[in-house]
């Protein structure tokens, strides 16, 4: 009989080396997922010296099995000379086959047929036996689900054969009721990473190429509209100024009158509607609005006061009676003609400009009266930090300890979101585990429009970035660039639970420096994509700086963490944060810009001397 005129499915087959400890933990990591039913090792039961099967899994078996040996024993001449083991570890059915393909062919149909291995698998799953026996019929009649693992053992595994039986057993076959991947389990997950190493230009071409601006809103124009850019263009909606008025303080007159001596009146005695008597000037501050009958400002130095009006008491004179102009004005001298600020219609923002710190752009919204305007949401972020290692200084009771660092990730990240205006949803230390982590994520997403982790993207065993990717059904963009600090940085789309399409997910690598680096080279640049900025205004710029200390070259374009600031001579000076290791955050003090530096190149200089200039790039912004 073959296993595929059974219910049960394969999932995947693996072929383990003849070592005791890598087959052990094979299957210990095997019965920790919890999701497979049975492991069907062939091989390695023999009596050689590489025959290790049955001293590596016998002693994993909680409950053993004699009976199904001696079904095993019984079935096949060839498995007289083999030493199977079987048995239960937790709720997994193990079962070592020999490696002999006719002992195998010969002991699966001895366990296939007759239902002996469905019954024998609902009974290491806890199902009653008694029930069980009643209810024969119903248990196989009902399709019970009974998904077995089957892996190959050591070195009699059998060959793929081109024809015949064996041809209907994988040479190697697990069967689960996951597909689960290999990566969990420690002794045989890739060695290498499975992402190609690309250019920094490749990635940054990745990352435009896949963000997109979220949807515009409306938002009142006040201070928190800073770092929105606007998704609409936006006109003058009036004349300004709407009516002439005087660019000095002064005196509103017609020029044709020369100087001499004249009364006052003013807004308080005069509306300006009417206009001004002859033998009167009309007293004026800048910016208000001429009365009828004049055409210029005569400025309050070019006059002198002729006489006070006495006020009641008698006491220090209040207010102007006469004065006398000093000099002849021209028609329109000191004022603004209506429009000559700005005409109905200019345009004063192209859509896509940014609303910047120096509150210019605010003024300038307030100026024409915009009490709203439409722009680009900006991004909510969920950030976590991975590591059963890191400790949380926001934890009183939380201890550093001999092997725990503290977790320095998310203030960099917070700190620095938070200062570019991003509300944040911080998820805290995610620990080391597949499930600890697909929980952080989907919890994440459903609440940010982008997730950012640190740790775990590279290839430890605590590594859980990528098979929470692969869980998550993501679609990895690039898993490894060319660039120092920061090659394990990985870039996805993860699909939303809510159907709503997918959103970005970057998992950078857990050295604060590289954390650091990576976000500013990749993070920073979608964010910004997601609030609505153009293409050409994503990446920071580079400034050109003068090296002020010596800076020695990778084989990887590295980014040197540097403090700018002027010289004497006015110059943009790049003073080094020392020891650039990745793991030495005190690189980061002080530091607000990154130097490019570039790539070693055979022939080439090993390093950039003092005095070079060089790209920088102001993370401080
Ligand atoms: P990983 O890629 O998770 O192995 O992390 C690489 C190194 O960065 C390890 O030494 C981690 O302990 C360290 N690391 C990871 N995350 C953080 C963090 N949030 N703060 C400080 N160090 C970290
Ligand atoms: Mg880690």
């Amino acid at each position: 009989m073959k296993i595929s005129e059974t219910r049960l499915t394969v999932v995947e087959s693996l072929i383990v080396p003849d070592e005791s400890g890598v087959i052990t933990s094979t299957i210990k990591s095997l019965v920790e997922l919890k999701s497979i039913d049975l492991i069907i090792t062939t091989g390695g039961t023999g009596f050689g010296i590489r025959d290790v099967t049955p001293e590596a899994i016998g002693p994993l078996l909680q409950k053993q099995a004699p009976g199904l040996v001696h079904l095993l024993l019984s079935s096949s001449p060839k498995a007289v000379l083999s030493r199977p083991v079987a048995g239960i570890c937790d709720q997994t059915l193990i079962i070592t086959l020999p490696g002999s393909p006719k002992a195998v062919d010969e002991c699966l149909e001895a366990l296939l047929s007759g239902g002996i291995l469905d019954h024998a698998l609902a009974l290491s799953r806890g199902a009653d036996s008694r029930h069980l026996h009643e209810n024969s019929a119903a248990l196989t009649g009902a399709g019970v689900q009974t998904r077995h693992v089957h892996s190959h053992c050591g070195h009699h595994a059998p060959k793929p054969r081109t024809g015949g039986k064996m041809e209907m057993i994988p040479s190697s076959t697990f069967l689960g009721r996951l597909d689960i991947p290999s990566y969990l389990i420690v002794p045989l997950r890739a060695r290498n990473s499975p992402f190609p190493l690309i250019s920094l230009q490749e990635a940054c071409q990745l990352i435009i190429k896949n963000i997109h601006h979220l949807p515009p809103i409306t938002l009142p124009v006040n201070p928190s509209l800073r770092g929105y850019i606007l998704a609409e263009p936006i006109y003058a909606q009036n004349d300004l100024p709407r009516y002439p008025s005087s660019n000095v303080d002064g005196y509103a007159i017609q020029a044709s009158k020369g100087p001499g001596v004249y009364k006052v009146v003013h807004p308080g005695t005069h509306p300006r509607s009417l206009p001004v008597p002859e033998d009167s000037i009309y007293r004026i501050n800048t910016g208000a609005p001429l009365p009828l009958g004049t055409d210029a400002v005569i400025m309050v130095e070019d006059t002198e006061l002729v006489s006070p009006a006495p006020n009641g008491s008698g006491e220090v004179p209040s207010e102007e009676l006469e004065v006398r102009t000093l000099a002849q004005v021209e028609v329109g001298e000191n004022i603004r003609k209506p429009g000559s600020d700005l005409r109905k219609g200019d345009l004063i923002f192209e859509k896509g400009a940014a609303i910047g710190n120096t509150g210019g752009d605010l003024g300038a919204l307030a100026f024409i009266g915009r009490r709203e305007v439409v722009v680009y949401r900006k991004p909510r972020v969920a950030i976590m930090s991975t590591g059963d290692e890191l400790a949380d200084l926001a934890d009183e009771s939380d201890q550093q300890g001999e092997w725990r660092h503290w977790d320095t990730n998310r203030p960099i990240l917070r700190g620095a979101l938070e200062a570019q205006g991003y509300d944040v949803v911080d998820l805290g230390i995610v620990r080391d585990s597949l499930g600890a982590h697909v929980q952080a994520l989907s919890s994440g997403l459903e609440q940010a429009d982008i997730f950012i982790s640190t740790g775990g993207s590279s290839m430890g065993t605590t590594d859980h970035i990528r098979p929470m990717l692969q869980e998550m059904n993501a679609t990895v963009l690039f898993g490894r660039v060319k660039v120092k600090p920061g090659k394990p940085t990985i870039f996805a789309q993860v699909p939303c639970k809510s159907g709503e399409g997918t959103k970005p997910f970057f998992g950078l690598p857990g050295n604060p420096a590289s954390a650091l680096v990576t976000f500013n080279l990749f993070v920073r640049p979608a964010l910004r994509l997601l609030g609505g900025f153009s293409i050409k205004d994503c990446q920071l710029q580079p400034v050109k700086v003068k090296l002020a200390d010596d800076m020695p070259l990778d084989p990887r374009p590295e980014f040197h963490r540097v403090l700018v600031k002027a010289n004497n001579e006015g110059q943009l000076e790049a003073h080094s944060t020392g020891g650039q290791r990745s793991s030495r955050a005190s690189s980061l003090n002080s530091s607000n810009a990154l130097v490019a530096l570039p790539a070693l190149v055979e022939e080439g200089p090993k390093q950039l001397l003092k005095g070079d200039m060089a790209d920088a790039l102001l993370i401080d912004l």
